[in-house]
């Protein structure tokens, strides 16, 4: 690209970065000078000013201005050296533990240093450990114009060479008009009383002496504030641009059938709740517009949102059209496939399933079925979506458990289906409730609904927190459990480990529990199964062969088992809460007393024992999410998982809560009064996230 703008330059256009330098920045995401203008420091020393020794204070960091008083001289077993330096104010030891011997010779009476570090208390009096320390020549200042700024680094890469690189960047982009354009609106600046993107950065980078490192930490400076703004809006309008791309496409009106849904409705052993049906109508009314539906649909786990899916596919099905309904997991499609084929036995539509483990004849005959149109509706894995599979006229697409799915793959998915110059509607479905103001921020491609209620008559799970020590106890639960003819689950977690060892672990959990419980049918369900064999065992569960599902986390998301009313989590502290609710989820489902006892490892942390303590008391989803939100630092990175699937460079979902909501009001202004600015934004923040940005803009904007 010619005349590319200075920002855009790699930062090998830095001088002192060199092709070692530039690896070790892209593996912190820093390719160009831009992104080093965007890689924001973690915190800030403050060596605009020498401080008097009398005014420190211990857990202070500060730069200190002395005379050497003396040294002690390195004594057998002693691992440390002392200097003593005074000011006109007063005297601070100086602890060194590793020197050498010209090191200590420098230091002679009567020289002047600076020195830079923590202070505590020592044997006498304050002392600094292990100083920054500089010897003062006549004429010399020890002291920086602003904060210094300390970076996030990576192994190999200097805290100097980053701050060297980062002023050069600085220099580069800021004093040349034009260098790094500001994108966002003048109006929207000035409403929010917001600096200027260059000022913004430079605050940032290069804080003036009067702006406390403390207001700056706590992401409370005005200049923070703007850029956290800015990526939020940013990726707002990603969402957005994807969400009227889509629209502008045609979609088959889909009108449900009467006679076929009462048909449908009077085969279920219940009655839909208020909540299914309110939900059911909003989505029947998408499908009969010939504009795509792009549709979320939240509700809590157990609330019912299959058939919510199922009565969507029968709207396709009575229009003459295909649907296709996607589940993260080989399980959960499979048990998605067997209701399917029970409530749509007595129509005439047949249903299929594809996934991965389908191969060879089967699979070619499934494939026929879709692409000739014979077979209607469709179950299965992202396999669904692969090249080779091609449909006849796929009219609704449903992803269900889409938390499992990242927003790129949501968005690729829409180029899929396309039959005759038009799309598929598309319904998702999740089970993970996010507080409202971050859905619509993280959804804002989809219309949402939400299911806000469970079926009657369901029990609350009696959840207790116990520790591992009384593990032998639990196993004896169990035992009297089974004899009851009651089902159980024991869910092994093991995060950070890998899926191998997390498998591993629960087979030796499966054997031991075998021994101590001989009477005990137990069965065993992990992610490196086989589909067939892992099919088997949760069918035996499922018709109640098996008392006790020894599984791993696998079984998180949708299975269904009435008669399982006694749930064992191991490492409940190791999970996020909203995930620990989804597993609980697996229980409540009949209508007798359940229970979930998490075994944790003592001691928990005081905020471990306060997310299980959330656990106990609610049983609602959404509060369960906005806790679990709360209950995270501001540093802490969100778990993927857990919120979403947006990684924010600057931002932070928890600490810059309160720009969501005006987010979404200036994201408006821009659509309708600036949309010169959409482009800009979404090339400097979101990248890759949507396919061709600019194809897209010009679709919405000049069609
Ligand atoms: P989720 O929303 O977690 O996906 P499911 O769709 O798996 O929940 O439904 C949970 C259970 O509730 C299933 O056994 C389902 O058949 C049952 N169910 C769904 N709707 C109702 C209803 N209106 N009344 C009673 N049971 C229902
Ligand atoms: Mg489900």
């Amino acid at each position: 690209m010619p005349n590319r703008e200075p920002a855009q330059l790699p930062v090998t256009h830095l001088t002192g970065i060199g092709s070692q330098t530039a690896a070790r920045l892209q593996k912190l995401g820093i390719l160009t000078v831009q992104d080093l203008l965007f890689h924001l420091p973690q915190r800030y020393q403050d060596r605009t000013r020498c401080q008097p020794i009398a005014g420190l204070a211990p857990g202070m960091t500060a730069l200190v201005c002395g005379q050497v008083e003396y040294v002690d001289t390195p004594q057998r077993g002693r691992n440390s050296v002392i200097c003593r330096i005074s000011d006109s104010s007063g005297l601070l030891s100086l602890r060194f533990f590793h020197f050498s011997v010209q090191q200590l010779q420098l230091l002679k009476p009567g020289t002047q240093i600076s020195c830079f570090g923590d202070i505590r208390m020592g044997f006498n009096g304050l002392e600094m450990i292990h100083p920054e320390y500089r010897i003062l020549h006549a004429g010399d200042d020890p002291t920086e114009p602003a904060l210094t700024p300390v970076y996030p680094l990576t192994e190999g890469l200097a805290q100097t060479t980053l701050r060297k690189a980062v002023k050069q960047a600085l220099e580069l982009c800021l004093n040349s008009a034009g260098a790094l354009p500001d994108c966002l609106p003048a109006t929207i600046r000035q409403a929010h009383n917001y600096p200027e993107l260059a000022e913004a950065l430079s605050t940032l980078h290069q804080p003036p002496a009067d702006l406390s490192a403390a207001t700056l930490a706590n992401g409370e400076s005005p200049a923070l504030k703007r850029l956290a703004f800015e990526e939020f809006l940013a990726h707002h309008l990603t969402l957005l641009l994807g969400k009227r791309h889509y629209k502008t496409w045609q979609a088959p009106t889909l009108t449900v059938n009467d006679s076929a849904k009462q048909a449908f409705l009077a085969a279920l052993p219940f009655q839909l709740t208020a909540a299914q049906q309110r939900v059911i109508a909003e989505i029947e009314a998408d499908c009969r517009r010939p504009q795509p539906m792009l549709r979320l649909v939240q509700g809590d786990v157990g609330s019912g949102k299959t058939l919510v899916a199922a009565l969507a596919a029968l709207s396709a099905l009575s229009s003459g059209f295909q649907a296709a309904l996607m589940a993260p997991t080989e399980l959960l499609a499979e048990q998605h496939f067997r209701n399917f084929i029970q409530w749509f036995a007595h129509g005439d539509h047949q249903v299929l399933f594809l996934s991965g483990q389908i191969k060879g004849k089967a699979r070619a005959a499934t494939l026929d079925a879709l692409a000739d149109g014979s077979a209607g509706l469709v179950i299965g894995t992202h396999a669904l979506f692969q090249d080779s599979v091609g449909f006849h006229n796929l009219g609704l697409v449903i992803i269900d458990e889409q938390h499992r799915f990242g927003v790129q793959q949501r968005l690729a998915l829409r180029a899929k289906g396309q039959t005759a110059g038009k799309v598929p509607h598309q319904l998702v479905m999740t089970a993970t409730p996010i507080p409202r103001t971050l859905a619509m921020l993280q959804y804002s491609d989809l219309d949402i609904s939400v299911i806000d209620e469970l079926p009657p008559g369901r029990q609350p799970v009696t959840t207790s927190a116990i520790p591992s020590e009384r593990r032998a106890e639990v196993i004896a639960r169990i035992k009297h459990w089974a004899a009851q003819k009651r089902q159980a689950y024991w869910v092994c977690t093991l995060i950070e480990e890998s899926e191998q060892l997390q498998c591993e672990a629960a087979e030796n959990t499966a054997l031991l529990l075998q021994e101590t419980l001989p009477e005990v049918r137990i069965g065993l369900v992990h992610g490196r199964m086989k589909a067939a064999d892992k099919d088997a065992v949760m069918q035996a569960f499922k018709r109640g062969e098996c008392d006790l599902l020894v599984a791993t986390t696998v079984i998180e998301v949708g299975v269904d088992v009435p008669n399982a009313g006694l749930m064992i989590i191991e490492n409940p502290e190791r999970l996020g809460l909203s995930q620990l609710h989804q597993l609980r989820g697996r229980v409540g489902r009949g209508n007798r007393e359940s229970y979930c006892l998490l075994l944790y490892q003592a001691p928990l942390s005081d905020t471990g024992r306060q997310r299980l303590g959330i656990l106990r008391e609610s049983h609602d989803g959404f509060v369960i999410a906005e806790k679990d939100l709360e209950l995270r630092g501001p540093g802490e990175i969100i778990g993927n998982r857990q919120t979403g699937q947006i990684p924010f460079k600057i931002a932070d979902l928890i600490r810059d809560r309160e720009l969501l909501e005006p987010v979404q009001r200036a994201a408006q202004l821009i659509c309708r009064d600036h949309p010169e600015s959409i482009l800009p934004l979404v090339r400097r923040w979101t990248g890759g996230s949507l396919q061709n940005p600019d194809e897209l803009f010009h679709t919405v904007y000049s069609p």
